[in-house]
């Protein structure tokens, strides 16, 4: 499969070391508007394929080089600088998707593309690219919070002494200062977070789970302050999507899409199965009251930063 990833700083750079680490592509095709910068990153990465899998690695300089790609991945864009929000960088990436998205669907067959989206503010570059792309809202996935929610799992993961790999536990709506932890559907295995708690004695009380939740929200503040920008984790979420769709795994994972979408009419994360169609359903999961709440008012934040932009 060939794979085409537009924009390639920080994150695109380590997208496509995960995207051939994956060994899903035979072709990654880079473009960034510093040409100088994905030219470099194609040299290097190619170095690095020699030692795995035989990946071709190319850097073009027009969007006629990303012909033939299936899938493409926008990495593209201004990201947030110590102190600043998702939603700071609303205007300046609004602009960057308006201007990739018409050059890329110009140059793919739009009957079997999908997009992948990581820009930020992540939900409402997903609507944007999906009005502006006109494709089925289904092959329009956003990341959404697939990262989120395996920050939480890793953190329950140390907190409950179990591998992430057995804990269900869903971060929904806004890939931003909004979003929320589905605690009434969390389950480790085949239990219920609230019994499992109850069967091992361990204590997870409300302000705990706050604190988590505090935590999991700031996670990417921290990680700027410490390192400038965040990229591996990002990385990880965007392979671990590739996987879904081209193996056709038709697993749930919560990403963004306009997708039967369930509240205001927005794109946001909630639980979905994704296969090589893209997103197939959307899975409702139970919350209580204060969940809902929640939900809905990430909803309204997410209508409200895309009216503001579509007014300009
Ligand atoms: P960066 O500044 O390192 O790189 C951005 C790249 O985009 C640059 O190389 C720039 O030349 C390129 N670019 C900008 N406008 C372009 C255009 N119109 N056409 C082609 N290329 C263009 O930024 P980064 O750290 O790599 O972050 C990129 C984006 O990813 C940001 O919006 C950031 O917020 C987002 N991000 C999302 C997640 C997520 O979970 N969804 C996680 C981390 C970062």
């Amino acid at each position: 499969m060939k794979i085409a990833i537009i924009g390639i700083g920080s994150v695109g750079a380590a997208v496509a070391t995960a995207v051939k680490n994956t060994g899903l592509a035979h072709e990654i095709v880079l473009y960034d508007r510093d040409n100088v910068r994905s030219r470099a990153a194609a040299e290097d990465l190619g170095h690095a394929a020699a030692f795995s899998f035989d990946v071709k690695i190319t850097s073009v300089n027009n969007y006629r080089g990303i012909r033939g790609c299936e899938i493409v991945i926008i990495a593209a864009g201004a990201n947030q600088k110590p102190g600043q929000t998702r939603t700071d960088l609303l205007d300046a990436n609004a602009s960057v998707i308006s201007d990739i998205v018409p050059r890329v669907m110009a140059n793919v067959d739009p009957k079997n593309v999908k997009l992948i989206i990581v820009t930020n503010p992540l939900d409402v570059m997903v609507m944007l690219a999906h009005r502006i792309s006109h494709l089925p809202a289904a092959r329009v996935i956003g990341t959404g919070t697939m990262l989120d929610s395996a920050r939480l799992r890793t953190i329950l993961s140390r907190q409950l002494s179990v591998s992430p790999q057995s804990i269900n536990a869903y971060v929904l709506g806004e890939h931003g200062d909004s979003s929320m932890i589905n605690w009434s559907s969390a389950a480790i295995g085949a239990i219920s977070l609230d019994d499992f708690c109850r069967q091992t004695k361990t204590h997870l009380p409300k302000s705990t789970r706050a604190t988590i939740e505090h935590r999991v929200q700031n996670a990417a503040y921290e990680i700027i302050r410490g390192r400038g920008a965040t990229w591996d984790g990002i990385a990880g979420a965007v392979a671990d999507l590739l996987r879904c769709i081209v193996n056709d795994e038709r697993r749930i994972v919560t990403v963004s899409s306009m997708a039967n979408v369930t509240r205001d009419g927005v794109a946001m994360s909630m639980p979905r199965i994704v296969g090589c169609d893209g997103v197939i359903t959307t899975i409702i999961p139970k919350m209580d009251r204060t969940e809902s709440a929640k939900l809905r008012r990430s909803a309204r934040i997410i209508r409200h930063n895309f009216d503001c932009v579509s007014k300009r």
